[in-house]
């Protein structure tokens, strides 16, 4: 039984444009080929049994050979797995995806081409130019500027190539960006043609130069352009004075690692990124349910739930939202009002301040004579004392605990380096320090005054706090200091 090959474009780096096809295949295959410039999030939609090799070249860095990367693809679809063969960008833009579909063809392989988001189309439109536009460009050429144009015996014709009417986009060149611009002001290109040099397009860190065919070369010297960028020539990229969308975004530049637990930190990453920032996750916390024994909801008159997480377990241990009718539900601040409207429980108590304190004081007219305190093992007391205080009888359900989870080098290094660092919670301070990630360097940006406190017992001040206490407080506190 032979297997089968899928050629899939995983798009020029933003993890975003991957296509819907290209994920579901990589999540199906037995052995995914990688090249580099594949964004690590790509790698992570494969099974957790998948062989994933790397079979990259780089520029001076670890080559490997065509033929062997023929030989993996052929050896593999023969021994009957699903291949993914997966290539930055579009796989038959310059991605030797054609040479690699011929070898399947000669040996009778199955094979499938998806195509990817080309970089000569997406890193311009994340630099604000449009490829063609009426009036200015009614069609555009992709070209490889990998060939010296100097040399006798180019395949580039580039007089005709300078004839040409409208974008010309150059994949690879930067070293040779002097020659291509001298060839084309050779070839009868006007010097002041607009040109952008796009490096890093659609990842972390883009940068754009935008220059002319008279001083490309010297500027891209100067501002250290480095592979992989595309080169893009013609009027439209003087667009990109007015539709530079990207670099206008208020977090555009930064990077801000967010140590929230995974399974939360990614609605706060997804919008942290959509304000344009570079986001590190680096999760010291897990959050793992317990098994707490719960009486019958029926027993209390007052429910607290005192975090998002308490909130879905609590309605998971429920068999029905209606046990909770009649019995008064307070939550803690409004994302975890969020997680029991999820559920079809409206929250009868939201307080202003999202602390214990504030919802004590949210409480302080409603009388309460037996409540149940929904939340995390090791939470403060603040709650339950001052119930008890009031002549009530509490019980604390601990329907979870965070647990440490390590941190990889790399995510270290990637946090200590980023300009702001997020702490939503006492515990991921505690451990994030554990985890030995490091207090200082970044920004320290704190949800509230609980947070706060932790940060200070590890010897740290925090240089931002929220207020309001919650992830939408945070973000706006962070705006405020980011616009300085
Ligand atoms: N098949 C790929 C191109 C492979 S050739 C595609 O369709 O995009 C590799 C060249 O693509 C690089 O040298 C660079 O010129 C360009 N490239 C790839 N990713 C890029 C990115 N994120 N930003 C700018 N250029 C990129």
């Amino acid at each position: 039984m032979t297997g089968v090959v899928h050629l899939v474009g995983a798009g020029p780096g933003d993890p975003g444009l991957l296509t819907v096809r290209a994920v579901e295949l990589i999540g199906a295959a037995d052995v995914v080929l990688y090249d580099r410039l594949i964004p690590p999030e790509a790698l992570a939609h494969a099974r957790p049994d998948a062989e994933v090799v790397y079979v990259g070249k780089q520029g001076e860095g670890p080559q490997f050979p065509q033929d062997d990367t023929h030989r993996l693809l052929l050896e593999h679809a023969r021994a009957g797995r699903r291949v993914v063969r997966l290539k930055g960008g579009d796989p038959f833009v310059f991605g030797r995806g054609g040479e690699e579909a011929l070898v399947l063809e000669q040996a009778g392989v199955p094979f499938e081409v998806v195509p990817g988001v080309t970089a000569g189309i997406a890193a311009p439109a994340y630099a604000g130019i449009p490829v063609t536009h009426r009036d200015v460009a009614s069609g555009v050429a992709f070209v490889t500027g990998h060939e010296d144009p100097s040399k006798p015996g180019s395949a580039i014709d580039w007089p005709a190539l300078a004839r040409f009417p409208g974008t010309l986009v150059f994949y690879m060149g930067v070293r040779t960006l002097p020659r291509i611009a001298e060839q084309l002001v050779a070839g009868g290109r006007a010097p002041d043609e607009p040109v952008a040099v796009v490096e890093r397009g659609t990842l972390p860190g883009q940068r754009t130069l935008l220059a002319t065919l008279a001083d490309v070369a010297e500027r891209a010297e100067r501002e250290q352009i480095r592979a992989p960028a595309i080169t893009l020539v013609g009027r439209v990229a003087r667009l990109r004075e007015q539709l530079a969308w990207l670099e206008s975004r208020p977090l555009h530049g930064r990077t801000v690692a967010v140590t929230r637990a995974r399974a939360q930190a990614s609605a706060l990453a997804a919008r942290l990124r959509a304000l344009g920032a570079a986001v590190v996750e680096a999760p010291a916390i897990r959050i793992e349910p317990l098994d707490a024994p719960l009486p019958p909801v029926r027993v209390y008159d007052l429910v607290c739930v005192t975090s998002p997480n308490g909130a879905e377990l609590l309605l998971d241990r429920l068999r029905d939202a209606r046990e909770l009718a009649g019995i008064t539900v307070a939550a803690i601040g409004p994302g975890t009002a969020r997680a029991l409207r999820a559920g079809g429980v409206e929250p009868d108590v939201v307080p202003e301040r999202a602390v214990a304190e504030g919802l004590v004081e949210a409480l302080a007219d409603v009388p309460v004579e037996r409540a149940l305190i929904a939340r995390a093992a090791e939470g403060r007391d603040v709650l339950p004392d001052a119930l008890r205080a009031r002549g009530a009888e509490v019980d604390v359900a601990a329907l979870y605990e965070t647990v440490a989870e390590p941190l990889s080098d790399g995510t270290r290094e990637a946090a200590a380096a980023a300009d702001y660092l997020l702490f939503t919670s006492a515990s991921s301070v505690r451990h994030f320090a554990r985890a030995g990630g490091a207090l200082e360097g970044p920004r320290l940006v704190s949800i509230g005054p609980a947070t706060s406190e932790e940060l200070r017992t590890h010897g740290a001040e925090p240089d931002i706090e929220a207020d309001p206490h919650t992830p939408d407080g945070l973000i706006d506190a962070l705006l405020r200091d980011a616009r300085g």
